[in-house]
């Protein structure tokens, strides 16, 4: 026989504080998926407080699927001044709309005036709708300025640059492109010196871009790092130093020789050791002890040590925000701690069965950012010198940027 028990205090109260979070959680989840009304995400101007004589504006966002009929019955277009838009489209400007663009509505009182169809920055398409419709293409005026900035690190790059108004997406730019060959954490001096010079698009005054870098140059411990960009024809957009070397560094596909592949990436391998679905985020290269392998590329070692499966694991950091790493090692060039820096060949350490590894063999992975790729597919960084038939051209753009550079002088911080 089942005797029915009264339920524990502790229990009841267990349950209500449950169900109380539940609902809880349940409340927060809708208040921050609900979708705000979109007019109230569009208004440009609080409305309530114009008074009627002044000009104001909607601004509408057009979606995909939307017509410009829909839209203009939407925001109260009387029909009449529709169809004399339709109408009078003779050179069918309006038939370009597209999803993103941005539609202003400009109103005075209760009188729509005009409508500007916002394609980007700089090209919009005008309707004028007092008195006579009138349709144009209308292209704000553009202008790039260029600015120079030099500066000496007494604190930190970021600090320093940011001190004497280097905006911050030029300041990250700057560190990437140098993140080849100068670490920014460990390799920074007091004393070392930047210059950079970069240009920004306005429109009509206002911003458009946060800008890009045309020089820049860097003074670490004596050493002159200098990048230049520059639009090969055959690579596009890059960063080349004096001599036409591409600030970034090639890497090695596979860093030993000798070896075979033995097991792929795979994100749903069956692990052969603990018998269930486990990504292979790596390269398996099977090969004999004591095989010796090579830093993939230049960079600076960020971890050598064990780590529990992987066993004795070296990792790599290079420029570019990419990251190797290297496990089951047999031994470690006994060299290398964190914070080395190494050149693309030099032997790192060399191949065992440490950790969880079915033999000796290398697992070898390529860190993009937070994300693992398959080191044999991914496209390595486009590390090649400049097209020699431009360099003529390249070395005239660079010298103008050094006079330009030298004629400036520099507000130095102590
Ligand atoms: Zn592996």
């Amino acid at each position: 026989m089942i005797g029915f028990k009264k339920p524990p205090i502790k229990l009841i109260v267990s349950v209500f504080l449950i169900s109380f979070v539940a609902i809880f959680l349940i409340y927060i989840d809708l208040e921050n998926n609900k979708p705000l009304p979109i007019e109230e995400m569009t208004f440009s101007e609080d409305l309530s407080e114009m008074p009627s004589s002044v000009e104001n504006k909607r601004i509408h966002e057009v979606s995909k699927g939307e017509s410009l009929s829909v839209i203009f019955e939407d925001k109260s277009v009387p029909l009449n001044t529709a169809y004399k838009i339709f109408n009078f489209d003779e050179n069918d400007l309006l038939s370009s709309i597209m999803p993103g663009d941005k539609m202003q509505f400009s109103y005075i009182g209760d009188e729509l005036i005009s409508i500007e169809i916002i394609k980007d920055e700089i090209n919009s398409i005008l309707i004028k709708t007092k008195d006579e419709i009138s349709i144009k293409k209308v292209e704000k005026k553009s202008q790039i300025i260029k600015s120079i900035n030099k500066g000496v690190i007494t604190n930190s790059f970021f600090k320093n640059a940011s001190q004497i108004g280097i905006p911050d997406s030029i300041i990250m730019d700057f560190a990437y492109i140098f993140g080849w060959d100068v670490d920014f954490v460990f390799d920074v001096r007091k004393g070392d010196a930047f210059s950079v010079i970069y240009e920004t698009d306005y429109s009509e005054g206002e911003k458009v871009s946060s800008g890009d870098i045309i020089f820049a140059e860097f003074i670490n411990k004596n050493n002159r790092y200098i990048a230049q960009r520059f639009f090969d024809d055959v690579q596009g957009k890059q960063y080349f130093n004096e001599n036409g070397d591409n600030v970034k560094k090639a890497f090695l596909r596979a860093p030993l020789d000798f070896a075979y592949i033995s097991s792929h990436f795979n994100p749903n391998r069956m692990h052969p050791i603990l018998h269930k679905i486990k990504a292979h985020n790596g390269v398996d290269y099977a090969a004999k002890r004591n095989t010796p392998i090579m830093a993939s590329g230049d960079g600076v070692i960020s971890f050598v040590g064990r780590q529990s499966g992987y066993g004795r694991t070296i990792e790599i950091k290079h420029g570019g925000n990419i990251k190797t790493l290297y496990a089951h090692l047999e031994k470690f060039n006994k060299s290398l701690k964190v914070g080395s820096k190494v050149k693309q060949g030099n032997i790192i350490g060399y191949v065992g069965d440490s950790g969880q590894a079915t033999g000796t063999h290398l697992h070898f992975e390529f860190w993009q950012g937070q994300i693992r790729t398959d080191p044999i597919k991914v496209e390595l960084p486009s590390a090649k010198p400049i097209n020699k038939n431009q360099f003529p051209e390249f070395k005239s753009l660079l010298n103008d940027n050094l006079d330009m550079l030298s004629k400036y002088s520099s507000i130095e911080y102590e």
